[in-house]
């Protein structure tokens, strides 16, 4: 799970917690000065807006790349065959 930056609102700290945790009602306290920061969708300050603003990308990110590794073809078979030796002509069985 990737994390993203949060700057304290308060002592202008910066720290990081997850992406999956930050969304709207999340509430978490700063390391540093120990101040309770509030997440919403709504908020107005613009530490809380940027911090949402990541992890809704980075949300969206680990979205995407689950779903690409999903519909990816399996790995396996696909790696270049080397040419391990000469091309045999057809031998005739009679
Ligand atoms: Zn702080």
């Amino acid at each position: 799970m990737s994390s993203v930056q949060i700057q304290c609102t308060r002592c202008k700290s910066v720290f990081r917690d997850r992406a999956g945790r930050l969304q709207d009602g999340y509430s978490r306290q700063c390391p540093s000065c120990e101040v309770v920061l509030f997440f919403a969708e709504d908020s107005q300050h613009p530490f809380i807006k940027r911090a949402m603003r990541s992890a809704r990308k980075a949300r969206k990110e680990m979205r995407e790349l689950e779903a690409a590794r999903l519909a990816a073809p399996e790995p396996r078979g696909t790696q270049s065959r080397r040419f391990a030796g000469r091309t045999r002509s057809a031998e005739r069985d009679d």
